[in-house]
């Protein structure tokens, strides 16, 4: 019996023949019984192969020969009703929340999380609350349509908390150094995998971007890139900030890459695409790659006490 019963119905149900299929990195290997399973069933599947890094890089050239794209691992981050997302839960167990109480003030305390866990958002609050904390998830919102879910180009849902302390449930530093810094809030990373539980400091990051921003007054040419990719595409952000300085030029470039920044040669960039290529990837760029409100900074427009996290909302 096919694990996929619910989805070969729903497609069968909206009348799809041509299926295409795309999966980020993580969850490519998936894919290929996936279309196994859909071939069987009588529809006609194929693959998309090139790199995906969320729901903001549908691949809608597939989409001109099938009938409808399966997305797997993402929430939507556009409205199309010819994509069906299939986003992939992570299962933990929630009492692991409770290695997180001693670093925790409360007792009123913000839970964000990302997409793969926010199912398990109610039982991890109902712990908390237990534990005599106050706990407040936001509704979701645009790109991020789950309670409690953030992304990291949108911090809205720990935002919408108004909490001065929230706790973030997840993987990594990235996600709950943005909350930091679009909320001002204490926050506190708990890894419901490795257990480890830490107090996230926003302000080396800060100290380290100002560095970069200070490194980029030398440059002589700024390239301003922008994305083609559905659910990256900023360009009237990226005219905007070229107008700022004439040494700036706006580039239109889908996969941002250390070759390819190489290879066009200007001595700085301001990424206008995903907006973790410019925090995370950084130690990969040849060059400063500056946020857009970094360049802002930078052309005297903002000041750095005034510095935002780069979001898409
Ligand atoms: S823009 Fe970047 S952070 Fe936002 S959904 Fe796409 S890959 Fe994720």
């Amino acid at each position: 019996m096919t694990e996929n019963f619910e989805l070969i119905a729903e497609l069968h149900k909206g009348g799809a023949h041509r299926v295409a299929l795309q999966a980020p990195e993580g969850l490519k290997r998936r894919l290929f019984r996936l279309a196994g399973e859909l071939k069987s069933a009588g529809f006609k599947v194929s693959i998309s192969g090139d790199p995906c890094y969320g729901a903001c890089d549908l691949d809608l050239e597939m989409l001109r020969d099938a009938d409808i794209l399966i997305h797997l691992g993402h929430a939507p981050v556009d409205g199309t009703d010819q994509v069906l997302y299939d986003i992939y839960r992570m299962d933990f167990d929630p009492v692991v929340v409770l290695n997180a109480v001693p670093y925790l003030t409360g007792p009123e305390i913000g839970l964000v999380t990302t997409v793969q866990h926010v199912h398990l958002i109610p039982a991890v609050s109902n712990i908390l609350e237990d534990a005599g904390f106050a706990v407040t998830v936001a509704e979701g919102s645009g790109r991020t349509p789950y309670a409690g879910q953030i992304l990291g180009c949108s911090f809205d849902a720990a935002r919408k908390t108004g909490a001065s302390e929230i706790l973030y449930l997840g993987t990594g530093l990235f996600h709950p150094l943005g909350v930091q810094i679009a909320t001002g809030s204490r926050v506190i990373a708990c890894d419901p995998f490795t257990r480890n539980v830490e107090v996230v400091d926003g302000e080396r990051l800060l100290r380290r971007r100002y560095a970069l921003i200070e490194k980029a007054r030398t440059a002589d040419q700024i390239g301003i890139l922008f994305s083609p990719k559905s659910g990256q595409g900023r360009r009237e952000l990226a005219e905007r900030l070229a107008s700022l300085s004439p040494k700036a030029t706006t580039i239109l470039l889908r996969e941002v890459t250390p070759d390819q920044l190489l290879n066009l040669g200007f001595s700085c960039y301001v990424n206008t695409a995903c907006p973790r290529l410019a925090y995370d990837d950084q130690v990969r760029w040849p060059v400063p790659v500056l946020t857009p409100q970094e360049f802002e900074i930078l052309c005297g427009v903002r000041t750095f006490d005034n510095y935002e996290v780069d979001e898409i909302r």
